[in-house]
């Protein structure tokens, strides 16, 4: 089996990813590394803050390496929230960003958006990146309780319900993390 490490201090991500990657990995955050530097994501694209994390974690282990940026890219606000989706107003605070996003929404007609994960997979080889976007139209206002940031506003293509109204498995199985990742089993797994 292949060990390989995700760029994330966060369990429940790990949970997420090793869930989405099956029996072909072994899947190693940084904990259990004992690394706990916070990894400064302050690149200009969503590759750059991925190649970051994933550099970061191979130059320090050897181990093969996944480092993730995703965020909501809205076409009226010409690509905003973007790289700062998690810190939009306030950081990761869900609410407040939403609320953001509505107000510089009021008055657009054209409501189209799209989550994306870009993911680099960092080993003795270099970086190679993996996209996954999931499009759909963003509403005015909240519906759904369930999944993060900005599910309760976005209603994926093709559906009538928003993310935060899904199972968590329904969601999963079309996210654009999903897809992502799809593109680097298809590349990677056995
Ligand atoms: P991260 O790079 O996966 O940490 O995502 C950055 C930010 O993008 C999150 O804090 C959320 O605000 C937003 N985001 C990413 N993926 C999703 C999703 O699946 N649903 C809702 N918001 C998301």
């Amino acid at each position: 089996m292949k060990s390989i490490l995700i760029a994330t201090h966060n369990e429940h991500k790990k949970d997420e990813i090793r869930q989405i990657l099956g029996d072909d990995f072994l899947v190693k955050s940084l904990s259990d590394f004992e690394l706990h530097d916070e990894i400064v994501e302050d690149g200009n694209s969503f590759e750059d803050n991925a190649l970051i994390k994933a550099k970061y974690c191979f130059e320090k282990t050897g181990i093969p390496s996944i480092g993730d940026d995703s965020g909501l890219v809205v076409e009226a606000l010409d690509g905003r929230p973007g790289i700062y989706s998690a810190r939009y107003a306030g950081d990761h605070d869900f609410d407040k960003n939403i609320a953001k996003v509505l107000e510089e929404m009021q008055g657009k007609t054209n409501r189209n958006a799209y989550f994306i994960t870009v993911l680099c997979y960092f080993d003795e080889n270099g970086a190679q990146f993996f996209e996954g976007r999931v499009y759909g139209e963003l509403l005015t206002e909240n519906k759904g309780h369930k999944g993060f940031g900005y599910d309760p506003i976005f209603v994926p293509e093709g559906c009538d319900r928003t993310f935060a109204e899904m199972q968590p498995e329904e969601k999963n199985a079309i996210s654009h993390r999903k897809r992502a990742f799809d593109k680097l089993i298809e590349k990677f797994g056995s």
